[in-house]
């Protein structure tokens, strides 16, 4: 039998015999496109090759792609655990051809692949072909049906409709038919107890009549008025599920029971004391609902490890906002299956990373690599759900609490709305907990709860696009390292609106703006002509091209322009990346090896870098650290740039290439004495320009990642201004003293000197008024009533109570009011039987008499404080404590 990792094998052996090149997979976190957070399919790398903006060559590519569905489009979270075929994270085996074979190459090598090469038998294949769409006027995909038939019988061939068989990259661009391979893989047994042909089932989500491989012939482009052009450039894009095609391999009926996830699987059995039933156990001893629930749980547990261990490894941290959200909800889904059906009360996850790591660190080294990190990130995330969920059950506890004392059956959807919203509980976890204490949940006014913030949601995002106005076909030339002005076309542009801002996008033919990516931020400027000038107010890079915004169009669009970049932000943010590469090296010559770049941002104004290290930086360390980075600075190194560098060269140069970062075939190396590094940024033309590094702050952004920033240049000069004006003006409150820290130092002891001196007078003042207001005591039916109206600070005035309390401890009844720097205070102190006896209750009667001093407070049935506005109104409130005590 084969095993996971030779299969992977075989197919990229198989298609490097078909002149395929292989290639490594994309990162799973996608930084640098707005549009798309995580990659979804294999063909998200090769988007700008499809669009036309990047060189084809090689024209027949293949790779196996880490994949991740849990937003947008492909969303296939809920599904996850509870059915056997459907992961977050997957890997994804694809073969591309760009203008090279369509679709008879394409099919042929695919059948070629499974029937020929892996053996799989072809009465369980069926392919499904586009039925075609009158109203779009698209005909039936004859074509890939005739070829098709080459191999299988007529009866294996299966119309599909436009749902499942025509793929379309988006609202608009390229899009065309597809057929999907798809297996029957249910046992001998269950074909003859189903009477139903696979045929039948296809399509119909049965859990073992499944797709595994997606042919997608990419052959029109969808404009934004709807309708359909023909793409200048035929794509071939397939993508068969690895973990899918294992399962067929290894002559499994699960996903899971294969060598992919039986090692994580063994672990959490292990580690739970509890049994997992594959799919032969279930079927020789059907199981019961509670087991089922147990195997669903290590199901979602060991899937969801695996998202969130590579997407940690690709940069992503979980976060509260964007992808890191995304992150955030896949873990907590694991720690609320482990907490409630594995019985997992502390952090569980981070205890299958070693068997994750063991298993396929090897294909994937991103992982090794960063173990520790995977493991103390994924802890602290488990701690701290745990946390809040503990929080939530108590919330939870308390309204059932209140429903039951008012007699109800019922929690409104409102309430388990805000659950979810605050506390990551989702619906079935509510309705679990409350169906356990014989409480329903209304789902409708929940499901309207949710659809509403969705609406808030969609609101915010709502970007528009018109289609691009062309007036010129090409490739756009950056020429912003040698240039900061050029002269140039636009050579296509288009209408964007979002959130009723209205600007639009271009695309210049020759451009020296910088658009914004690897933290560094775009370009502003103008472009102009004699005619007139437009402001270029940022510029942001999309498939790999620089695009200009600006908020409005000039009036000859196609009239030639100069290019000019606004050169102070340029120079000062080019001064602060090669600082962040100085301080990178620093980091590492200081801290050690582990240090890795995990996040970064530059803009004229600051730099923000986050990296691996496991405790605080301390302060000797960023001195250590800052002296190195200005000591390169005076160096005045000079960039030792190396642009268009094969990959495997750069490696050798000894540049530091960072996990999860996307690089094409040929790289930019950017050195400056022993700082080398893979970077496509605009840089200083040597390290002098910087003028000066200073940290300004260090801190702790996650679990393991600790972040720095810093200023350079003249942003330090301002710096050192201020400080020295705010030292001067310390100076001058005390008379420009020499000695300055003396001086504070001697003020601060007199002052605490004193402090002592106030407060054991004060002591003594309320030990006397206690002794004094208890001999003044009046006696009311048996009850020792002491009142007084005096001035005194609020500390002073709960001390005075108790002292009064330990005096008198049967039936006293002492009503406060103090006033000091013109506040009232109202205090009310009562011994215990007061409470017990006479029914009596200070936080009520401090309510309603505070109302005398227009204040309010509270506090427990024996003793209770007020504040107030009205000091005049002290001695009223007193005397109506008393009057409501109705003694
Ligand atoms: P399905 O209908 O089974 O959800 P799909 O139509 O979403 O599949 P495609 O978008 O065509 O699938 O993706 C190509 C291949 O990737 C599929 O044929 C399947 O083998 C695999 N695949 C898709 N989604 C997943 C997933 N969530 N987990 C594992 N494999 C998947
Ligand atoms: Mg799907």
């Amino acid at each position: 039998m084969m095993t996971a990792n030779e299969i992977r094998d075989s197919y990229k052996k198989f298609f490097e015999s078909k002149q395929h090149a292989i290639v490594p997979s994309a990162p799973m976190v996608i930084k640098d496109d707005p549009t798309l957070m995580f990659t979804n399919a294999g063909m998200n790398q090769w988007k700008d090759i499809i669009l036309g903006t990047r060189d084809p060559e090689p024209r027949r590519r293949a790779d196996t792609q880490k994949c991740l569905r849990v937003s947008g489009k492909h969303n296939d979270l809920e599904e996850v655990g509870h059915d056997t075929y459907h992961h977050t994270m997957f890997e994804m085996l694809g073969n591309w051809s760009f203008g090279d074979y369509f679709k008879e190459g394409a099919i042929d090598m695919a059948w070629e692949y499974l029937v020929d090469v892996l053996k799989l038998n072809p009465k369980d294949l069926y392919v499904t072909v586009f039925e075609g769409s009158p109203e779009e006027n698209i005909p039936r995909d004859d074509e890939a049906a005739k070829y098709w038939a080459k191999h299988v019988p007529e009866d294996h061939i299966i119309n599909g409709n436009k749902h499942d068989n025509f793929w379309e990259m988006g609202d608009t661009g390229p899009c065309g038919p597809c057929s999907e391979i798809h297996v029957d893989s249910r046992t001998p047994e269950q074909k003859a107890a189903s009477g139903k042909s696979g045929r039948e089932l296809v399509n119909q989500d049965d859990p073992q009549v499944i797709e595994i491989w997606n042919l997608v012939f990419m052959q029109f482009n969808r404009k934004a008025d709807g309708s359909l052009e023909k793409l200048s450039m035929n794509v071939i894009d397939t993508g068969m599920g690895f973990e899918r095609l294992v399962r067929m391999m290894q002559g499994k009926h699960s996903n899971y029971d294969t060598d992919v996830f039986q090692p994580i699987i063994k672990a959490e059995q292990q580690i739970t004391g509890l049994k997992y039933y594959t799919f032969e156990e279930e079927t020789v001893n059907p199981i019961s609902k509670e087991q089922d629930d147990i195997n669903v749980a290590m199901r979602v547990c060991a899937d969801h490890l695996r998202a969130v261990s590579f997407s940690i490894a690709d940069g992503q941290l979980p976060s509260n906002a964007k992808a890191g959200y995304v992150i955030r909800r896949i873990l907590r889904r694991a720690v609320r299956y482990a907490y409630t059906f594995l019985g997992q009360k502390d952090g569980f996850l981070h205890k299958l990373v070693p068997t994750l790591v063991a298993e396929m660190g090897d294909a994937f080294p991103e992982l090794k690599a960063q173990q520790q990190l995977i493991t103390k990130v994924i802890k602290e995330e488990e701690d701290s759900f745990l946390r809040t969920l503990e929080k939530g059950i108590g919330m939870l506890n308390d309204a059932m609490d209140k429903l039951k004392a008012e007699g109800k059956t019922e929690l409104d959807g409102v309430q388990a709305f805000r659950l979810f919203d605050t506390y990551g509980f989702p619906l079935d976890l509510t309705e679990l907990i409350c169906r356990e204490n014989g409480f329903t949940v209304n789902e409708e006014q929940f499901n309207v709860e949710m659809q509403k913030q969705k609406e808030r949601a969609r609101n915010a995002a709502a970007v528009e696009n018109s289609d691009w106005v062309e007036l010129a076909q090409g490739e756009q030339q950056f020429v912003g390292y040698d240039y900061t002005e050029y002269e140039c076309h636009i050579m296509r542009y288009r209408k964007v609106t979002q959130k009723k801002n209205e600007f639009y996008e271009l695309v210049l033919d020759y451009t020296p703006f910088y658009g914004e990516m690897g933290g560094q931020v775009g370009d502003c400027g103008v472009i102009c002509n004699e005619a007139e000038t437009i402001d270029i107010i940022d510029t942001k890079r999309e498939n790999g091209q620089s695009v200009h915004i600006v908020k409005a169009l000039p009036k000859d669009p196609s009239a030639q322009f100069m290019a000019c970049v606004d050169t102070d932000k340029r120079n000062a943010s080019a001064a602060n990346h090669t600082a962040t590469h100085l301080l990178d090296y620093a980091l590492k010559q200081i801290l050690g090896d582990h240090v890795e770049q995990k996040g970064s941002f530059v803009s004229p104004d600051t730099l923000r870098f986050d990296f691996s290290h496991f405790e605080k930086v301390t302060d000797e360390q960023i001195r250590e650290v800052e002296r190195m980075v200005n000591d390169m600075i005076r160096q005045d190194i000079h960039i030792d740039e190396h642009r268009d560098v094969p990959f495997d060269e750069a490696k050798k140069l000894g540049a530091i290439a960072l996990f999860g970062e996307k690089y094409g075939d040929k790289v930019r190396v950017v050195r400056f004495g022993p700082s080398c590094e893979f970077c496509g940024g605009i840089h200083a033309s040597s390290t002098g320009r910087i003028g000066f590094f200073k940290i300004i702050s260090e801190s702790s952004v996650a679990a393991g990642i600790r972040r720095i920033e810093a200023k350079t240049g003249k942003e330090c000069e301002e710096l050192l201004y201020q400080t020295e004006d705010m030292l001067k003006a310390v100076k001058a409150f005390f008379n420009n003293a020499k000695d300055l820290q003396g001086v504070i130092k001697k003020y601060i002891d007199e002052h605490d000197s004193m402090k002592k001196e106030i407060e054991g007078f004060q002591a003594q003042a309320v030990e006397r008024a206690a002794k004094q207001l208890v001999e003044k005591a009046r006696d009311i039916n048996g009850v020792k009533v002491v009142s007084a109206v005096l001035p005194m600070n609020p500390a002073a005035a709960k001390d005075l109570a108790f002292k009064i309390r330990a005096a008198v401890d049967k039936s006293l009844l002492c009503v406060l009011g103090t006033h000091a720097d013109n506040k009232p205070q109202l205090s009310i102190m009562m011994s215990d039987d007061m409470v017990s006896d006479h029914g009596l209750n200070a936080g009520q009667m401090v309510r309603e008499a505070a109302k005398l001093i227009q204040g309010g407070g509270g506090g427990q049935p024996h003793f209770a404080q007020a504040g107030g506005k009205n000091a005049d109104g002290l001695s009223a409130a007193v005397d109506k404590v008393i009057e409501l005590a109705k003694l």
